[in-house]
């Protein structure tokens, strides 16, 4: 069996200050390879016993890939590490120096001494460039091994792992994996509905991972049993699947407004701009997203044009105020479609609703209409968020 060792370098991952998330992405990344994952490991900034463990890994694995500790500073010792696990010297590399250089001039500084240890390199090593910071990564191969030692920030790392993973040259498993991204639906409600085909046997695994846009049921394993299992799994969840693999709600919101040439706007009370956080979150938003309103108190929302008797009557968190701010936005933003948010996101109920309550209203050339939530969870934050995407989902099954 090919193994393979991942290992988080850094104090502040032992300490939980930073929660070490690169290893198990890095694991992630690995599994359509055949690939054996038998230990991840994080360990301290300490030269001693870092060189220890990367032996250890060395003698067992035949891939072994780390993260963190490449910075300027005195503490960051992962290539010091590595070069007396190998039993190499370092030396500079007046290429990467010069790159080094031209990079901080281009901020305008001058280089920093503590960055010179950036362009070191063993012999054996060939350099990563990292296009996103001061810290290339080294690939060592070596008597058919690999060893590939990253930065620790995920955003540098990310692309630089894409480049290199590919060239490994890492065995390929026959696996397949296919997700269906639902909303509305709770976990143990899918399991009612999967009943038997839920199954977890050699050849096929159904999993379901509850996330803020609702519930992931995913199959993996050999492609012909996973197609025919998610055929037939498919019609059971109906209506509330609104995606698949790699689909964000956000992005497929703006994706289908697109397809129609069509424009959106806000209006939030409960999400209080995390709806507009979302949809301007993804690239190329302005296409479709003409923006939105956050009135919050109750002053602010007798400024809408909305008439004062849908207040007086059914109070602000109602499907009447919902479709009316719904309206309100369309008309304002001259919008194709407006989607509103009223709620209660706690702690407090508030109009002797409960917390969790959620109104959508979607306002569109042909009329508007109103989804009423109980949502689950605890906590502002967490209620916001899923409320937003509450919206997004209610908004995606009306367009798709
Ligand atoms: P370093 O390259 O060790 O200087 O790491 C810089 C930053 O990268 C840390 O402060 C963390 O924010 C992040 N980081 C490093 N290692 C990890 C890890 N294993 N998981 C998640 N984030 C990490
Ligand atoms: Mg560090």
């Amino acid at each position: 069996m090919f193994l393979a060792e991942i290992i988080g370098v850094g104090d502040e991952l032992l300490y939980g200050e930073t929660v070490d998330t690169n290893t198990a992405e890095i694991a992630v990344s690995l599994q359509p390879y055949a690939v054996g994952v038998r230990r991840t490991l994080r360990v301290a900034d300490n030269l001693e016993t870092l060189a220890q463990e990367v032996r250890q890994a060395w003698e067992k694995a035949r891939l072994v890939v780390l993260s963190g500790g490449l910075g300027p500073t005195p503490d960051d010792i992962t290539r010091e590490a590595i070069a007396a696990a190998l039993g190499e010297e370092m030396q500079p590399d007046p290429q990467v120096l010069e790159w080094l250089e031209k990079l901080f001039e281009a901020r305008g500084w001058k280089m920093p001494e503590a960055n010179r240890k950036q362009a070191l390199k063993i012999p054996s090593a060939t350099w990563i460039a990292n296009p996103r910071g001061t810290a290339p990564g080294w690939w060592i191969r070596r008597e058919d091994k690999d060893l590939i030692c990253l930065p620790g920030p995920p955003a540098e790392w990310r692309p630089m792992w894409a480049e290199v993973l590919p060239r490994l040259g890492l065995p390929q498993k026959s696996y397949k994996q296919v997700a269906f991204k639902t909303f509305g639906l709770g976990e143990s409600r899918i399991v009612e509905l999967l009943g038997e085909l839920f199954r977890r046997n050699g050849a096929v695994e159904v999993g379901t991972y509850a996330k803020m846009d609702g519930v992931a049921v995913v199959v993996r394993g050999e492609p012909g049993p996973v197609e025919a299992l998610a055929a037939q799994i498919r019609p059971l969840l109906g209506e509330a699947v609104w995606g698949q693999e790699g689909d964000t709600l956000p992005a497929l919101a703006l994706r289908l407004l697109e397809g129609r040439k069509a424009s959106l706007a806000t209006l939030e009370s409960m999400t209080g701009g995390v709806l507009g956080a979302l949809l301007t979150g993804v690239p190329g938003a302005s296409q479709s997203y003409l923006g939105g309103l956050v009135p919050y108190s109750p002053a602010a929302k007798s400024q809408l044009p909305i008439p004062p008797e849908v207040a007086a009557q059914h109070g602000m968190i109602s499907s009447a105020f919902a479709e009316a701010m719904a309206v309100a936005a369309r008309g304002m933003l001259g919008a194709t479609y407006a989607l509103s948010t009223t709620g209660v996101a706690g702690p407090e109920e508030l109009e002797g609703q409960p917390v969790g309550t959620l109104f959508v209203g979607l306002a569109s050339p042909e009329g508007v209409k109103c989804r009423h939530f109980r949502l689950p969870g605890a906590g502002r934050e967490m209620l916001r968020q899923r409320a937003a995407h509450a919206a997004l989902a209610f908004l995606v099954g009306e367009l798709r």
